[in-house]
């Protein structure tokens, strides 16, 4: 295990997004003014209608894209090792085994499968997927899928794993179990973790910051501090300290939904 992070408010940043801004065209405000300070160890979601800017968000702390305005700087700079990202569809290579689909970032960088193998068997064993190294992702449930898309963003061991809507598609029951083996993964790495989602529950139970976001002009209106500590289990998830926090939340998205139509 990794050490437990101290609380929010005390943890050393890790990057801070400052004025960010992004445009398209003449008239479509994705993120205005957005001012994030992401902290090591935090687990912060981004909560918010369709079209509020937090993809384009994830995008622009991935350097997928630049922004308007506004600047994003790491504390010490950052290399290609420090991010991780993990999209709603698990965009696994049909023709690769699980396994080489893991082996991509390292192939990327030009090692080889013999040199990485104990990282992408150790990143499978992680997600619960150590005994289908050699299955075809056609072969997997959605869920697995998603262990897979997992595994390969946190095989090199990112700073900072950005999560865009992964568990989106999934059922319910499924959803839970992910969320679940999420903190768990994330205690044992001690990654620090943006996750996108429109769901209250799920952003409750994973996160300890919610930035809550409304749409056109895509901005944050608030932010919510989950401080439940981890490790977190179906006994928060029934709890009235839960259900206190996922009407908070709500309240706040429903804010975000009023101010937004
Ligand atoms: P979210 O992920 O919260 O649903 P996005 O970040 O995808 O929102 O989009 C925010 C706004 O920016 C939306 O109005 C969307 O239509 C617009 N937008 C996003 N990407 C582009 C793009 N490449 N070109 C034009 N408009 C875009
Ligand atoms: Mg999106």
């Amino acid at each position: 295990m990794a050490p437990t992070p101290p609380p929010v408010g005390e943890r050393p940043l890790l990057l801070d997004m400052l004025h960010v801004e992004k445009t398209f065209g003449r008239d479509i405000v994705a993120l205005r003014d957005m001012n994030l300070a992401v902290n090591e160890g935090d687990f912060i979601s981004l909560l918010g209608p369709s079209g509020c800017g937090k993809s384009t968000a994830l995008r622009l702390i991935s350097d997928l894209m630049h922004p308007t305005s506004g600047r994003i700087q790491w504390v010490g700079g950052h290399g290609r090792d420090d991010l991780g990202i993990v999209f709603q569809e698990p965009t696994l290579m049909p023709w690769a085994t699980v396994a080489q689909n893991v082996w991509l970032p390292f192939r990327l960088r030009g090692q080889s499968y013999a040199s990485v193998r104990d990282e992408i068997l150790e990143a499978l064993k992680l997600v619960g997927l150590e005994k289908f190294q050699n299955a075809y992702p056609r072969e997997l449930s959605g869920g697995m899928k998603m262990r897979v898309s997992i595994a390969r963003a946190m095989v090199t061991r990112p700073r900072l794993i950005l999560m865009d809507e992964p568990f989106a598609a999934l059922d319910e029951i499924t959803r839970f179990k992910l969320n679940n083996d999420l903190l768990e993964l994330k205690a044992k790495i001690g990654c620090t973790v943006i996750f996108v989602t429109h769901s209250v529950f799920e952003s409750v139970f994973l996160s300890d910051r919610i930035i809550v976001m409304a749409a056109r002009p895509g901005r944050v209106i608030r932010e919510l501090v989950i401080d439940t500590p981890y490790p977190r289990s179906e006994e928060f998830r029934t709890s009235a300290e839960y259900a206190a926090f996922c009407r908070q939340a709500s309240e706040a998205l429903g804010d975000a939904i009023g101010v937004a139509a």
